[in-house]
């Protein structure tokens, strides 16, 4: 039967897989309804059982169907023998043992060092990096830990953010910071890679060299946590590697898109070891922020990029720092080709993709807002009844917005301006335009809040 069963499993899932996976099964205790395999070690078993379980005991089933059920189990040196002869028998070691048991077949150090060695990307420094009110946390923790690894209360130390906050380049700067003297062995790799790499050390069947090199480093950085939700083999793999480490002193450092506590679909015993060091959140930017970025690095690209352009990329572009630099990116590098300068007219025609990707229905309300906050003056003042010139305008140039940019009606739109007559929103739009004709200087200024507002 188990033949049988095995061919077909084979025809099924190709002569790779089969070869990876299932050529390690062998069968054991067989009873009337029971059937076991053994696997020789415990992440075999499971990632057996996770991917072919239910097909194994169909398969069984359509054999022999007094079969209800397929047992996996483990069992030490179960391995069918293969022609490698070292290498296999360091993989046949279940995932119990304790490292220091194993150290005998540790590789030499250096090619630990080469082997994970962080590929860090030397952009991404604390130098390059622009501090403010969303990141000072993070930043001061990722300082903190770059000057004194594994200092208590920071390890782990726990980044999270949404996309394109930065915790990328905080890890790579706290990666290039411990290794400029050379003295501390840093592994950084995304959880992806972490599993890829673990998988493959499964097929090559060196596992151990694997777990070693992993456990050998100072430092140890996993980017993306998040993607080890529903890869229960790996999480449990890195759960290990994540207590060897910390256990033997050294620094654990993890991104992820959300807190521990909100990472659901992780195992909960993981969760808690994440949150035990420093967790600190990289919060959305602000409009600040974002301005600092943009000057930082167009200051970086020796282009001139006028204020304007600058203040109309943060209020577009919001969602995140990566976008915004490559808005940035793509101005510059048109600049530099064609030798024009940036103005508001280039960044809308060349950017013309990204900007309407971003584009949404504005709102009345939104547009006093925008309005309120250019002119300084307060949001209740675009109802109130005050005619003082320095309000007064500003709730001309809302309402003048207000028709272009929506749908509105004249009176709906004196309506949300303080119960004000048709007349006066009519005037208004009228008198803006006016000034528009003869004033550049404002005429700027209105440009500038309709393309920020513009839908
Ligand atoms: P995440 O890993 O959080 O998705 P990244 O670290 O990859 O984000 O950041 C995306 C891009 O934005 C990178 O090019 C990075 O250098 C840049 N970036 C993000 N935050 C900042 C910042 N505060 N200062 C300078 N550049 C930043
Ligand atoms: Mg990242």
């Amino acid at each position: 039967h188990w033949e049988r069963v095995r061919d077909r499993l084979k025809g099924e899932v190709g002569e790779v897989e089969y070869r990876t996976w299932l050529t390690q099964i062998i069968l054991g205790p067989l009873e009337e309804d029971e059937v076991t395999l053994l696997l020789p070690t415990r992440f075999l078993r499971d990632w057996v059982r996770g991917q072919y379980g239910d097909r194994l005991q169909q398969l069984w089933r359509a054999e022999c169907p007094l079969v209800q059920r397929v047992e996996l189990q483990v069992k030490r040196g179960a391995t069918v023998p293969t022609p490698v002869s070292a290498v296999t028998a360091s993989a046949v070691i279940p995932d119990e043992v304790p490292a220091a048991q194993i150290s005998t077949s540790q590789p030499p150090v250096a090619e630990i060092r080469n082997d994970l060695a962080a590929p860090l990307d030397p952009r991404f420094t604390f130098d390059s990096f622009v501090v403010g009110k969303p990141n000072e946390f993070a930043y001061a923790c990722a300082r903190r830990v770059a000057e004194k690894p594994s200092s208590p209360g920071f390890n782990p130390l726990f980044l999270y953010g949404g996309v394109g906050l930065g915790k990328t380049h905080l890890m790579h700067a706290i990666g290039s910071e411990l290794t400029k003297g050379g003295q501390v062995s840093v592994a950084y790799m995304s959880a992806e890679k972490f599993m890829y790499r673990f998988i493959a050390a499964i097929r090559s069947q060196s596992t151990m060299e694997f777990k070693e090199q992993l456990r050998s480093v100072d430092v140890l950085m996993i980017d993306d946590l998040q993607f080890l939700i529903g890869k229960d083999n790996t999480q449990e793999e890195f759960f290990h590697t994540f207590n060897a480490l910390v256990d033997a002193g050294r620094q654990i450092i993890v991104s992820a898109d959300k807190s521990p506590s909100d990472l659901s679909g992780l195992e909960d015993r993981l969760r808690t070891r994440l949150g035990c060091g420093m967790v600190a959140d990289i919060h959305a930017t602000t409009f600040e922020l974002r301005i600092s970025i943009l000057e930082a690095k167009a200051l970086a690209s020796g282009v001139t990029v006028p204020g304007k352009v600058l203040e109309f990329l943060a209020h577009k572009i919001t969602s995140n720092v990566r976008e915004l630099e490559g808005a940035l990116n793509r101005l510059i590098a048109h600049a530099n080709l064609f030798g024009r300068p940036v103005t508001l007219e280039s960044t809308q025609e060349v950017l013309h993709d990204i900007l309407k990707a971003h584009d949404r229905r504005v709102t009345i309300e939104e547009i006093q807002r925008k309005v309120a906050e250019h002119w300084n003056i307060r949001l209740t003042d675009m109802s109130s009844a005050r005619r003082a010139r320095a309000v007064a305008r500003p709730r001309q140039v809302a309402m003048y917005l207000a028709k272009q940019l929506t749908s509105r009606s004249l009176p709906e739109i004196g309506r949300k301006f303080g119960n004000r007559d048709h007349t006066t929103v009519m005037h208004a739009v009228a008198r803006v335009a006016e000034i528009m004709e003869r004033d550049t200087a404002f005429a700027e200024d209105v440009e500038l809040l309709r393309r920020m507002l513009e839908g």
